[in-house]
């Protein structure tokens, strides 16, 4: 079986190609970039219509076959922007219909959690989504990936990218506030904002920005926001692991590519005698390859859609999702 997959939540445009094995055959990945000041919903949405097209013929040259050798579509149904979900929903419906083969819709947040347990063949883990527009941690109980704590404002790579946008760095910002955070040591006061299982950032920005008008240092802010952020995100991950008894946490999102949240997400595990699993970069940002695994694993357990089922969800929950594949 081999099914075609594509993302369009937000700020990027995928297309990948896995097969019934969750093999990647291709994956091809268009964040908007550089000069944007930000996302916004319609521009991004532009930025899809200009760019799948292209990128779907990209991946079928990538993985080496024709159209015709494809059996399944699936696109990212939810959550995200309305004008990019659609855009993505569009394409998906187009390539199916001219092909003449099934569409599954899929949700965005359980794609990254089952990508990441096919490459890095965790079986059960917490999954840490930390990503742009989500943070969230997710674990598989009851029949369903159920949310144990979540951002109850902006998602974690927002405030940095936000932070960044206010420093005049590029979009997205991770990376540099990464390099800049290695020359910082001094922990400046911000707040850290954990209620219960659930986390807020948007506090932590304006707390960021108030520091910077003072005078302190852009290395010092960049690398108080990480500790102080990434701490957060590892207590509750660490609470989720002991209230649902799981020995495996998986990272997934853009963020976590962040080698400062790795380690300490690997120091907590340790202590815990708990192991960590990472995905490849590629497989850990929004991609197609995710949606298009998890397209596998829905249509062979018996999911299948009309046309009329193929409405996007701009509030799709993650604890919605009928997971029919781990029953
Ligand atoms: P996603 O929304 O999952 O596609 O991931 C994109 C987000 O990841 C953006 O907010 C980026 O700023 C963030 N990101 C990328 N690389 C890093 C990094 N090295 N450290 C922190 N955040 C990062
Ligand atoms: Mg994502």
């Amino acid at each position: 079986m081999i099914c075609l997959g594509i993302e369009g939540t937000a700020h990027t445009a995928g297309v990948g190609i896995v097969d019934g094995e969750g093999k990647v055959l291709a994956n091809i990945i268009k964040m908007i970039g550089g000069e944007v000041k930000g996302i916004h919903p319609r521009e991004a949405a532009n930025h899809h219509v200009k760019n799948l097209p292209g990128m779907i013929d990209k991946a079928l040259e990538e993985a080496g076959i024709a159209p015709e050798d494809l059996d399944l579509i699936a696109f990212s149904q939810g959550p995200g922007l309305g004008p990019c979900l659609r855009t993505a929903a569009t394409a998906a419906r187009a390539t199916a219909l001219s092909i003449g083969i099934p569409i599954v819709g899929v949700n965005h947040c359980v794609a990254h959690l089952e990508i990441g347990r096919v490459v890095t063949e965790c079986e059960d883990p917490v999954l840490l989504y930390a990503s742009g527009g989500n943070t969230q941690i997710i674990a598989f109980a009851g029949g369903r990936y159920r949310v144990f704590g979540e951002t109850l404002d902006i998602g974690i790579g927002n405030l940095l990218d936000k932070f960044g946008r206010e420093m005049g760095f590029e979009f997205p910002s991770g990376p540099e506030i990464e390099k800049l955070a290695k020359k910082g040591n001094e922990l400046l006061d911000l707040p850290y904002s954990v209620k219960g299982m659930d986390v807020a950032f948007s506090g932590v920005l304006t707390a960021a920005l108030q520091l910077r008008k003072k005078g302190a240092s852009i290395e010092e802010l960049c690398f108080s926001i990480q500790e102080n952020c990434f701490g957060m995100l590892v207590e509750v991950t660490e609470r989720a692991m002991a209230h649902v008894e799981k020995e495996e946490v998986l990272l997934g999102g853009g963020v976590v590519q962040n080698r400062r949240l790795q380690e300490m997400v690997e120091i907590m595990s340790k202590e815990r005698g708990a192991k960590m699993f990472v995905p490849p970069g590629r497989l850990c940002v929004d991609n197609g390859a995710m949606i298009a695994w998890t397209g596998v694993l829905m249509h062979r357990n018996g999911v299948h859609f009309n046309i009329e089922d193929t409405k996007v969800n701009q509030r799709f929950r993650t604890d919605d999702v009928d997971v029919v594949w781990r029953r």
